[in-house]
């Protein structure tokens, strides 16, 4: 079968042949029927740093946001049905470490990403632990299914930002991560969610289509004259920064309401300078923000199947699998939002 794979630590993605895989212990194997690329597979793609210790892993295939059908299972395995649709949690946890034989297997040390540290979704069949399958609702499409997710990272992110109603939200990055944690906020009950980006507009208009028309490009200039320019609010209860770049971290923290709190979902290339006096004196806080624990999961699919058609919008384009190196080539020069790939 066909696999996008990454098989050595240098820039690049391979398209190749593989064998099918077989359902270790423990794990079903699912016929894959739509598997996104995100942020993390151009970085890995690139190579441009924050994912050398796959290379342990190598060849592996990649792709972590995926939605398969159970063909069969493997020893050991129960409660999922031949047949079943569901979505993959990428996180594998070791079962091994203090945490995990404590029963905290969500605070795992040594854990596994499917796609990252094992063969994940960009293949016609992917070998997955069975607990890591969340089955899905007959009404939610494979593709919008895919977005499940980042769709929990972005939820992970509003929670811990605490957004409540009437807040007013800023949301750094118009990715996937930042139309979700727009979405997670508007549910959540704010009044007004601004959505700002850089040198971005086809993603900026994505968000816009996703029904958020209150965006910002801050190219040439800083955050704070292209909100004041826009005649958009200059003072945020919460802030979720999405975006990985540095220099918007200062940026947001000017930004900041008294008391009020900035969410870091954005992996960053280098160390940030902040001023922790004006942090201080205004009574700040700055929390980060990852991966979801396992009971969002339903929660945010069951929110999926409410919003499926405005979630659909999303989505950029579905192409297939053996056109997946020119899909990545056009995500990484950003002239699309999500693209979902149909092994
Ligand atoms: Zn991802
Ligand atoms: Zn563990």
């Amino acid at each position: 079968m066909l696999a996008l794979r990454k098989i050595a630590a240098a820039p690049g993605l391979w398209l190749d042949e593989i064998s099918e895989p077989r359902a270790g212990p423990g794990d079903v194997l699912l016929e894959v029927m739509a598997a996104g690329i995100c942020g993390t597979d151009l970085h890995i793609a690139d190579w441009s740093g924050g994912y050398e210790a796959m290379a342990a892993a190598m060849p592996v295939t990649l792709g972590h946001e995926f939605v398969g059908r159970v063909r069969h299972f493997g020893e050991g395995t129960d409660g999922i049905a031949v047949g079943t649709r569901v979505v993959v949690r990428p996180s594998v946890v070791c079962r091994r470490c203090e945490r995990c034989r404590a029963g905290r297997a969500e605070d795992c040390t040594t854990r596994t990403g499917i796609g990252i540290g094992r063969n994940g979704g960009f293949a016609a069949l992917a070998a997955v632990p069975a607990e890591n399958c969340v089955a899905l609702p007959d009404e939610l499409d494979d593709a919008v299914a895919a977005l499940a997710e980042p769709m929990t990272v972005s939820t992970e992110a509003v929670d811990t930002g605490g957004v409540k109603p009437g807040d007013t939200v800023l949301v750094i990055g118009p990715g996937t991560i930042g139309q979700g944690a727009a979405l997670a906020a508007e549910m959540a009950g704010a009044a007004r969610v601004v959505v700002a980006g850089r040198n971005d507009a086809i993603r900026l208009a994505a968000v816009e289509a996703l029904g958020f028309p209150e965006t910002v490009d801050t190219a040439g200039t800083t955050l704070r004259a292209a909100l004041a320019r826009s005649g958009l609010p200059v003072s945020y209860d919460v802030i979720i920064e999405a975006a990985g770049a540095p220099a918007a971290v200062p940026e947001a923290i000017d930004l900041l309401a008294l008391r009020g709190v900035l969410v870091i979902c954005g992996i960053h290339p280098s160390p940030v300078p902040i001023d922790l006096t004006a942090l201080v004196r205004r009574h700040q806080q700055i929390r980060g923000s990852y991966r979801s624990p396992l009971a969002t999961w339903p929660r945010v699919i069951a929110l999926m199947a409410a919003q499926q058609e405005r979630i659909r919008r999303m989505i950029s384009e579905e192409v297939p699998l053996s056109a997946g190196l020119d899909a990545f080539a056009k995500a990484s020069r950003r002239a699309a939002s999500k693209i979902v790939l149909r092994p």
